[in-house]
Formats: structure tokens, sequence, C-alpha cells
């Protein structure tokens, strides 16, 4: 069977994981602080709080970052449930502003317009959570700017985009956002099993970030003013148990090692479909700008359905067929059901988005994609194409 992804782990990985679990720590260890402290030196971010996974990650940072009702908040329609729902779990108000047809992230001019007319009824945007889509950076300096301008926060959910650059710089992410998140599922760039991690420059906010992470409890002493006895902890913010464990940190450490090497090897399939579909008319190959270093955590392929006279359903029952599994990313979100009975978005409200959900398929990116099961795909695809 062949996935659109999957993860990458070796003898080393596992000889890691092994050590940390004959260990002490199991969790709440120092191979926790280790893996934040790596993270950060990638990154060139001053704190990071790991955790239990990407969405964990989202939902604390909307915590931190204080949402409530009337605080409107803007993503994406082409992005997983989770950067939007991570809105709703505080209960403030999601809205979505429509992705650009060449990167497939948000829209620059759109954002602006949206912004700007939701200031003019009076109502407030407070946050922008871009996403990286594929691997491809959102206008993160344009964006920026907009944000300056309308005092609004920035989130980077940067779950696809492990590796990639802009300029040449691969820690852009904490430049631009308050906040990045990531995520360490087996599909992403580098995997825990479940995992996530967000980072920020703020030391209030790690700190806050950090209690959240562990049901707000707390034994420090410039909080807790009157201690009973060594025992003593208190609790002055509604937590979760959003905890990471020692040995996913362990697993984290070893393929953090290798990112480099995973992202060549993804840059190095995407070149191969890239010069096979980039002729093909029915086919359009993701575009990738300039000053951008894409990280592939995604190849989705657009393909013009319509002109081609076979529907995607179709395709995808002969894919499966033989054997080749694939996903389409994404639904847009404001199409679900819970979003269009909670706010009546309907079909035609982002119509870029949803002309890319007709057309996108993600074709089979990860490490270890053997070459011979890379051409089969591509010549299944072309012969159901009859190219
Ligand atoms: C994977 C992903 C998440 C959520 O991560 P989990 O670790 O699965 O909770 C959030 N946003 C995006 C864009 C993702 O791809």
């Amino acid at each position: 069977m062949i996935s659109y992804g999957r993860q990458t782990i070796g003898d080393d990985d596992i000889n890691e994981v092994v050590k940390v679990l004959s260990g002490d720590w199991l969790t709440q260890g120092p191979t926790v602080n280790k893996f934040e402290s790596n993270l950060n030196e990638f990154f060139n971010s001053d704190y990071c709080v790991a955790v239990a996974n990407g969405t964990a990650a989202l939902h604390l940072v909307a915590i931190a970052m204080g949402w409530s009702k009337d605080d409107i908040i803007i993503t994406s329609p082409i992005t997983f449930l989770a950067s939007a729902n991570c809105i709703e779990y505080v209960n403030a108000t999601t809205d979505f502003v429509d992705i650009d047809p060449k990167t497939y992230t948000i829209d620059l001019n759109l954002l602006e317009q949206k912004i700007k007319y939701l200031d003019q009824s009076g109502k407030k945007v407070k946050a922008i959570i871009g996403v990286d889509f594929a691997g491809h950076p959102c206008h993160w300096r344009e964006i920026k700017q907009i944000a300056d301008r309308y005092e609004i926060s920035l989130i980077n959910d940067n779950c696809h985009s492990f590796g990639s650059s802009i300029n040449g710089d691969t820690s852009y992410a904490i430049k631009y956002a308050d906040f990045v998140t990531q995520s360490f599922h087996p599909v992403k760039h580098i995997t825990t099993g479940e995992g996530g991690a967000i980072f920020t420059k703020d030391k209030g906010m790690y700190e806050k970030l950090k209690l959240l992470r562990s049901h707000g409890m707390t034994k420090n002493s410039n909080i807790v003013k009157n201690s009973d006895g060594p025992w003593y902890y208190e609790m002055h913010e509604l937590g979760y148990n959003y905890r990471i464990t020692d040995f996913q940190c362990a697993l984290g450490l070893s393929q953090l090692k290798k990112i480099n090497n995973f992202v060549e090897m993804r840059r190095a399939i995407a070149k191969i479909y890239d010069k096979a579909f980039k002729p093909i008319n029915l086919f359009k190959v993701p575009y990738v700008m300039d000053s951008i270093g894409h990280s592939y955590h995604l190849y989705p392929l657009c393909i013009d359905f319509d002109k081609s006279n076979h529907s995607k359903k179709l395709l995808f029952e002969h894919l499966r067929k033989k054997n080749i599994f694939l996903q389409v990313h994404y639904i847009p979100v404001h199409l679900q059901p819970y979003y269009k009975n909670k706010y009546g978005f309907k079909n035609g409200d982002f119509p870029v988005s949803e002309k890319f959900y007709e057309s996108e398929i993600s074709l089979p990116i990860f490490p270890t994609l053997k070459n011979s099961d890379q051409s089969f795909v591509i010549d299944v695809l072309k012969s159901f194409f009859k190219i």
C-alpha cells in the first residue's frame, strides 16, 4: 500500500526511546526540557513548550491569549480542522479569508479588505492564524505589516512547514508571529507519535503556557503566597493535562537530528513530480515563490477534472484498486456542518478554496518513498488520464 505520508523511523530512533524507557523519567523529566531546548535552537526562539499534540498547542495559545466571545479570529479555510477549532474551544468567533490561488495560503488583499471592513463596522479582529500550507510559508512580512497597523496578534500554525525557509532563513516563523505551533504527528516532518510544541518570545506567555499544560498547578513562590508546607501547590487558572512524555521527546530529539535530510528527501521527490507533471496542461504543480524554501509536507497536485472528463471520485477508486491511498487536503473548513450551522457559511463564500478543494489531490511524499513506487504513482496517474 502506498499512502500520501508516513513516518521515517530508524534504529537510532528506537535506541534513543529504549534508553529513556529504562531510565527514571517517563514523563515530566529532563528529556522534555532537552527537546524543548533543541527545538528552540532550530527555530531561533526564546521559549518552547512541548505538548501532547498540535491541537493542544493551538488550544493553549487560544487560552493564553485570553480570546473570548466577541473576539474575531481569522484563519484559512484550507487547513486542518484544528486551526479553526482552537478558536471554538474558547468560544471566540471564527472567521475565514480565502486563499491566494498561487501559494494556497491566506490571500493578502482579501485579508486586508476583511479587516478594514470589520474595523469600520466596529468589530475587532483579535488575531490571525496563518497556515504555512503544504510547506509554503504565508506572506508573513506583509501580514505582519497589516497586523501592526490594526494591532492584531499573529499565530503561525506551522504544522506543515518544519524546515521551510523565507530568504534562506529556516527560523522565519517566530520572527513574524507571536506564537508558532508545531505538530509531531507521524505524517509531519518529524514525529513523536503524538506531540506538538508552542514557540514564543514572550516570557510571561511562556510561563502561562507551562502552567496551562499541567492543570494550572504551581509551587512557584512568586505565585503561591501562603504555603502550608513542601507538599503545597495551588491552581489559579484552569489548565489541562496536555503533557508529552519523555520517551516521546527522546524520539523527537533523535528525529530532529535528521530534519535537514528529511526535508532534502522530500524536495527530491517533489522535483521528480514537478518534472513529470509540469508539462501537462491538465495538471498544476505547486508554485514556489522565489524567496521560499518549500519543505513539502504535502505535494498538492491540482487537476482540471472538468476538462479531463473524469471525476475525482473515479480517480480515487481507480487508485485504491492499484493500492495507492491518497488524501485530499482539505475539505474547506467553512463547509463543515458545524461551521455552516453555527455561522451560516455556505458554498460560494470562499470560491478559491472551494475550487482548490475540487481539484486538489495530495501525492505520496515522505522520505522512505521508494523511487519505483513514485514512478508507479506517476504512471498510474498518466495512464488514467490517457497522457
Ligand atoms: C497536523 C495539524 C494540526 C494538528 O496537529 P495534531 O498533532 O494532529 O493535533 C494542526 N494544524 C495543521 C495545519 C496540521 O496539519
